[in-house]
């Protein structure tokens, strides 16, 4: 330890302040949305909130705290891009790298119209968190560009993948910080992001970016990896509570790469009723079950699950409150509120999504009793398989989807069941159990390296 060992000092455990942390508190009825009660609903001070919690709970120092709650680096970029009639268009992005204590930066670039600073920050936070949890030698990281790639042609997109690339070329690489897809973002874009880095260096470097096309260094099972991931810990929870999943209905918030996989996973492997689904143009709704692959299908041609045959069309609010045994919310920020949380009647929330849940509204599921598997562990799937290809690019030697997926299995029910014995162990509701497992590892390995110069 470098200097002022006290200082920043790694306190694992604090008995006596854990009386003073309310193990389940029950809400208040302000808190149940019928008071002036306000959600958390900026992400950054959301991601702070919850690691604060935790961090209460482990009883870290407080310099150590403030470490760990800042990013470490956040770049802002402005530039230009050529569009389809030949003019061009000034477009925003950002890159944050909320810590690297633990290893190279990981997490995805996001292309969305409302994508803010604060947001990636958040995004880059529980990467951070997420990795540690899962425990894969990575810190976090996040990227955005402010867009709506459902406006812009391929060419565009390109153009502006390219550009934005070159931008934030000085902070990545495959020892310093790895994209991935996220929202509005896939495998081909990440094909550009690891053409454009390997041009400027002059060599192959399929290691910048993981969730690459197979044909470039990707990893078997990256696509479905996160619904995987989801599924795999639903399946745990489930099993760890002594309930069957055989007949269970699902209500699926956002029906893209996350939220569609895994309703098929469930659909398929466990006998589930998928009853409600949303995209971000409407929601539909059958209570006798909808077929994903027909949906899917569906999707594809029209653009949307709205229109789709063998459904009725509902509020897409309504996705998130209709009577279910298991909700996924796949698609935003900010869907389960102090506005609708009372109102969640699924026992089981996985979430898929990055901060679906504010806060505040974690805390009346939880006084619910509903069961939460928190964004932290329940998408880590994505990360978990991206650190898999990450080291497939590093050997040079190609795993077959079978040990992918085995590897996955055995990383998530690992990280379910600790967070399952820490929410014990803590009296604390699921999500802060995950903080305090992620947290204590982050604590653990900026403490053990200390501080340079
Ligand atoms: P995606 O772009 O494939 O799908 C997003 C889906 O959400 C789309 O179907 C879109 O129509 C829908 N959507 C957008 N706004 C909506 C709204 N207001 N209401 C309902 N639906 C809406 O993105 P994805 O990769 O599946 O990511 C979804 C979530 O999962 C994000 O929060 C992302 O951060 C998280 N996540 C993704 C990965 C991954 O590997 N892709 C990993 C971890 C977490």
């Amino acid at each position: 330890m470098a200097k002022a060992e006290s200082e920043h000092k790694l306190q694992v455990e604090k008995p006596e302040k854990l009386d003073k942390v309310e193990a389940e508190p029950r809400p208040s009825e302000k808190q149940r949305g019928g008071g002036a009660a306000k959600d958390t609903e900026n992400p950054f001070e959301a991601a702070v909130k919850n690691f604060n919690r935790a961090a209460e709970v482990i009883g870290l120092a407080d310099n150590v705290r403030e470490q760990m709650r800042l990013p470490e680096r956040e770049l802002t970029v402005h530039f230009p891009v050529e569009m389809r009639d030949g003019s061009f268009r000034m477009f925003t992005g950002y890159r944050v790298q909320h810590s690297t204590t633990r290893g190279p930066a990981k997490g995805g670039i996001r292309y969305h119209p409302a994508v803010t600073l604060d947001e990636v920050r958040a995004l880059a936070s529980w990467m951070t968190w997420k990795c540690a949890l899962i425990d894969i030698p990575f810190g976090g990281a996040k990227g955005g560009v402010v867009c709506d790639p459902r406006t812009m042609t391929v060419g565009e997109l390109e153009n502006l993948t390219r550009r934005y690339t070159s931008e934030i070329m000085q902070m990545i690489g495959p020892q310093r910080d790895i994209p991935a897809p996220d929202v509005y973002t896939n495998a081909q874009t990440m094909a550009w992001i690891m053409d454009t880095y390997s041009m400027a260096k002059g060599y192959n470097v399929p290691g910048v970016v993981t969730g690459k096309p197979l044909s470039i260094g990707g990893s078997k099972g990256r696509e479905e990896a996160t619904a995987r991931g989801c599924v795999v810990a639903i399946a745990e929870a489930a099993s760890l509570l002594g309930k069957e999943l055989s007949g269970a209905t699902v209500a699926v918030q956002g029906f893209g790469n996350a939220g569609s996989i895994a309703a098929r996973f469930l659909h398929d492997e466990y006998d589930c009723r998928i009853i409600a689904v949303s995209d971000s143009r409407g929601a539909i709704l059958n209570r006798s079950g909808l077929d994903p692959h027909r949906l899917l299908i569906h999707k594809r041609e029209t653009g949307s699950v709205v229109g789709y045959p063998d459904a009725d069309s509902i509020d897409p609010g309504d996705v998130l409150t209709v009577d279910c045994t298991i909700l996924i919310p796949a698609a935003l920020e900010n869907a389960i509120t102090l506005r609708n949380a009372d109102q969640v009647k699924a026992k089981i929330i996985a979430e898929a999504a990055n901060g679906p849940t504010t806060p505040e509204a974690n805390q009346v599921l939880a006084g619910n009793g509903r069961l939460v598997l928190p964004d932290i562990l329940a998408n880590a799937g994505g990360v978990t398989v991206s650190y898999f290809e990450w080291v497939q690019n590093n050997t040079g030697y190609y795993w077959d989807e079978k040990e992918v997926g085995e590897r996955l299995y055995a990383k998530m029910v690992r990280a379910v069941r600790e967070v399952f014995s820490t929410a014990q162990k803590f009296q604390v509701d699921m999500r802060c159990a995950a903080y305090v497992v992620a947290a204590q590892r982050v604590a653990e390995a900026f403490c053990v390296r200390g501080i340079y110069p």
